[in-house]
Formats: structure tokens, C-alpha cells, sequence
């Protein structure tokens, strides 16, 4: 058997960014994939009833749209379209609801005296968004892509979320608004680093938008395995690899996995250091997830809220803060912070003809059993009386289902790990090309290596890059 240049062992948006980058490079690639179809937690699926497409992982793709690797790969040209809606996110809050708009304006103009603030922050790196982008998703780039950005990131980004809520923010619905962004990091909003997810996430709104993929995010994950077969790539779907042993032959082996399953199919050629760093890796706080298919549009008590793509349900930033918390230390929220998605607002394919579908979770422990149904349609209901009636299926997964649906989901982790600064700086581990394992020839390329969880392929990219200076 001739030997391939590269394996790629899973079908995320990671692996099939690096294999695609690979191939487009000339290089004979294969990615296994033990799920029957391609994309890991892009994947969409008819769960509630027929017609009805809900994304059951990854919904909101501005990290797509904006990610330096995709605008590379150019993935229109496979037909991938992205739909926006109106408006890319509302923040219900005990006080109305407070939208955040593609014009960051506008969004100035909605926050009254923290409009001002507003515009010097995620403002200002709004438009600069790629330059943002590109230092934020390739991290370790030497020299940085663009220092003046980077700098503004640390400066806007690189205190507690609280803490810039504190002292740069005035009113509740700003700091209601900051702390449900912030709170996507799945980290206590009194950590370091969580203001960065804040700005970074608002930034993109105003400089990308917050899209969904036309037909659902399957339609990433099928464009890219359109591309990598069209230059001579093989997507293999229904294996899934037990040990490194049983790969074929090739140059370079690219993983698309968590430590878990690294230490499970790697690890008696690990050596036994780095071994115990991947069994002390910190997994994240899991999500609960529930998909809905309604008979008409969610009836928000506020109008404004219909054409919103992405919705975030916490009564004040002290109640967002408690409930992340509270997730932290092991407890489940009576009144959990909640991010939902009404992707049909931006795309009517996902549902029948007048018809829609609601996408939503909440954080709770790792791992945890504890039915959130209840708790996340009551916090829905308050801010929409009637949410209830118009549900014509439902379909819930806690992290246990989530996990079985794909692996690299351990205990519901949506990111791959913790993303808390130590973790971010040593992901998996401390190196100027921290992807690379000690292992000859194996690289890490999922979310948990940098620039950690989203949708933006860029693990994949980076690794792809390393991967070609190694083989020459
Ligand atoms: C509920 C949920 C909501 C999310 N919301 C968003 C969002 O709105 N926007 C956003 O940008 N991101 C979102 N994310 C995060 C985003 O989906 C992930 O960060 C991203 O998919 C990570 O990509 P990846 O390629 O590293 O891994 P994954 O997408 O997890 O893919 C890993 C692949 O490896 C396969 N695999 C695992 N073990 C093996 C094995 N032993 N052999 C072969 N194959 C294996 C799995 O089946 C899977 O297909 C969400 C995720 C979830 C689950």
C-alpha cells in the first residue's frame, strides 16, 4: 500500500479544514470519521419532526464567516451561503430587551450613555474585524498579524467580565447585554479573560454579523468535504479509531480529538509526562440543549425580538454571573442563563412553510443528569406568554446524549476544555506550535488546541501550516 501523506482522525470543522488545506496543497489525505456523517458538531438533523432541520451543535457561524481559513478555502464556490438576520442578538433582561445590531451605531445609539464606551470598544473592533480576527484566531503567529489590534484586544479583553462591567459600563441593560456575551467563554464571569469573549463575540456582530448557514451548519461541513473529494481527498465516514496502530501508513497524522480520546487511542506511545497532562486536562462545564419545532414564530413580548437571529435570556448581570457560578461549583440554576437561536428568522428552509424551529441551551456541570427542560421553557414562556402552545415537538440532549453523539463532546464540553487562561496558554501545551504532540508525526488540530472552541476551522489551518514547514 503506497503510504499517504496525511490521516486526519475526525470530520469537525477542524479536521476538515486541515485536510482540505492539505489537499489543496497537493497532498494525499484521508480523514476517518466515526460518526455515518461528516462534521462533527456541525452536523443537522431532522430530531423533532420531518422537514424540520435543527443544528444540533453549532448554529451561529460568525466564526466561519470571519475566519481567515474559510475565506481562504473560499467555500461559496462549493455553494455554501450564509443567511443573516436582522438583527444579530436581543438580551431579554428583567428591564425589556436590549438588541444588539449590526451597526455599531446603532447598538451606541440602543445603550444611551454607554454608547460611547461601546463604540471605543467592540466598536472600534468591529471595524477592524479582520485584522482582529485574524490575531485572535491565530495567536501564535510571529510576528503577530496585527499588533495595534492585538493590543486592543488585551486591553478591552483581557480583564474579568465583572470587573468591565464594573468599571467601563454604567447601566444594567449594557452590563446585562456584556455579561451574556461574555458568559459563551463557560467560565466564571470573575475570571481573567472573560471580558474577551465579550468584545471579541460584539465585534464580530458588528463587523461580520452573526450568521446562520443556509440549509443548516451541515451545509460547512458538506462544502468542505465537496472540496476535499474534488482534489482527490477520501472522507471516510462510520470508523471510528480505536489506536493509532491501526492507521494506515502515512507521513503526518492529524487529530481531530480531545485529550480523552488522545490518551485512549495514543496512549501507550505517549510518553508517560505528557500522558498525566492529558489525564489532568480540565473539561468545561457540559450544556444542556434543547431543539424545538413550533407552528408559528416564538411570540415575544417584545416585537423587535421576531427578527433577531441569536436571543440571551438573563434577568441582570449579577443573575448571569450567579448562574455561571453556580454551574462552576457543581449546582444547576433554578433560573439559568439561556441562549436561544430562531435560525428560521435568517433561514425558512429549516422548517416547512410558516413554520419554525428554536434552538437553545444552558450551562450545567459537567457531565450532569439533571433535566433543565422545565427550567429553560419557563425562562422562554416569561419572556414569550404562549411559548408553550405553539411547540409541536421537542427534543432534549444532556451531555450524556450529547456525548454519545460525539465524542469529543466529554460531559457536554462544548469548547474541547476548559478555555480559563491556563488552559489557553498551554493548549494542549506550552510551544510556540503547541499542536504538536511528542509523539513524531502526530499533530492536535480539534478545539483543544488554540485558538480553542468555535466554529472557524482555524485549529485545523494552523496545524495544516505546521504540518507542511515539517514535511517540506
Ligand atoms: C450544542 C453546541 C452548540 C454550539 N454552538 C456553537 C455556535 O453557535 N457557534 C460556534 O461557532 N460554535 C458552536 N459550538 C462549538 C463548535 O461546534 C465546536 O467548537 C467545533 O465543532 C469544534 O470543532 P472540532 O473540529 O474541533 O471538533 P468536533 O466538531 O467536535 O468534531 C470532532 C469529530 O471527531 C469525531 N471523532 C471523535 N472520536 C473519534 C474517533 N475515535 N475516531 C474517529 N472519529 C472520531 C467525532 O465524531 C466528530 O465528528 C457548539 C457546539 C455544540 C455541541
Amino acid at each position: 500500500m503506497t503510504e499517504l501523506d496525511a490521516v486526519v482522525v475526525g470530520a469537525g470543522p477542524n479536521g476538515l479544514v486541515a485536510a482540505a488545506a492539505l489537499a489543496e496543497a497537493g497532498m494525499s489525505v484521508l480523514v476517518l470519521e466515526a460518526a455515518d456523517v461528516p462534521g462533527g458538531a456541525l452536523r443537522t438533523e431532522e430530531v423533532t419532526l420531518p422537514g424540520f432541520r435543527h443544528d444540533i451543535g453549532a448554529t451561529v457561524l460568525p466564526l466561519a464567516a470571519g475566519s481567515p481559513a474559510f475565506r481562504a478555502i473560499g467555500l461559496d464556490r462549493e455553494g455554501l451561503r450564509f443567511a443573516h438576520p436582522e438583527t444579530p442578538l436581543g438580551h431579554v433582561h428583567a428591564g425589556g430587551a436590549t438588541l444588539l445590531h449590526r451597526s455599531a451605531a446603532q447598538t451606541a445609539e440602543e445603550l444611551g450613555r454607554d454608547g460611547r464606551a461601546w463604540l471605543r470598544g467592540p466598536g472600534w473592533l468591529g471595524a477592524h474585524w479582520e485584522r482582529v480576527a485574524a490575531s485572535v484566531l491565530d495567536p501564535t503567529a510571529m510576528p503577530p498579524h496585527a499588533l495595534r489590534e492585538l493590543l486592543a484586544v488585551g486591553l478591552h479583553g483581557s480583564a474579568p467580565a465583572t470587573f468591565t462591567n464594573r468599571l467601563v459600563f454604567r447601566d444594567e441593560p449594557t452590563r446585562a447585554l456584556f455579561a451574556g456575551l461574555a458568559a459563551h467563554s463557560t467560565l466564571p464571569l470573575g475570571a481573567p479573560l472573560t471580558s474577551v469573549f465579550g468584545v471579541f463575540l460584539a465585534a464580530l456582530a458588528h463587523g461580520v454579523g452573526w450568521p446562520v448557514a443556509v440549509g443548516g451548519s451541515q451545509s460547512v461541513a458538506d462544502a468542505l468535504v465537496t472540496h476535499i473529494r474534488s482534489l482527490g481527498g477520501e472522507v471516510r465516514t462510520g470508523h471510528r479509531v480505536r489506536s493509532l496502530d491501526e492507521l494506515p501508513e502515512a507521513r503526518a497524522v492529524l487529530l481531530d480529538l480531545t485529550p480523552r480520546q488522545i490518551v485512549q487511542i495514543a496512549g501507550d506511545t505517549l510518553p508517560s509526562g505528557f500522558r498525566r497532562r492529558l489525564d489532568r486536562w480540565r473539561y468545561a462545564p457540559g450544556v444542556f440543549k434543547v431543539d424545538w419545532a413550533l407552528d408559528a414564530p416564538v411570540p415575544w413580548r417584545d416585537e423587535r425580538l421576531a427578527g433577531v437571529g441569536t436571543v440571551h435570556l438573563g434577568a441582570s448581570s449579577r443573575s448571569i454571573a450567579e448562574s455561571e457560578r453556580r454551574v462552576a461549583r457543581g449546582g444547576h440554576p433554578d433560573d439559568p442563563f439561556v441562549i436561544a437561536v430562531q435560525a428560521t428568522a435568517a433561514d425558512p428552509t429549516r422548517a416547512p412553510a410558516g413554520r419554525h424551529t428554536l434552538w437553545a441551551y444552558c450551562h450545567v456541570p459537567n457531565g450532569s443528569s439533571h433535566d433543565m427542560t422545565d427550567a429553560i421553557e419557563s425562562r422562554i414562556e416569561a419572556a414569550a406568554p404562549g411559548f408553550r402552545e405553539r411547540v409541536l415537538a421537542r427534543h432534549v440532549m444532556p451531555p450524556a446524549a450529547l456525548e454519545a453523539w460525539n465524542a469529543n463532546l466529554v460531559g457536554g464540553d462544548i469548547g474541547g476544555g476548559s478555555a480559563d487562561w491556563r488552559q489557553m496558554l498551554s493548549r494542549p501545551r506550552i510551544s510556540l506550535a503547541p499542536w504538536r504532540l511528542p509523539i513524531p508525526g502526530v499533530y492536535v488540530c480539534s478545539s483543544s488546541a488554540l485558538p480553542a472552541g468555535g466554529s472557524h476551522g482555524m485549529g485545523g489551518w494552523n496545524v495544516a501550516r505546521t504540518v507542511l514547514a515539517d514535511l517540506g
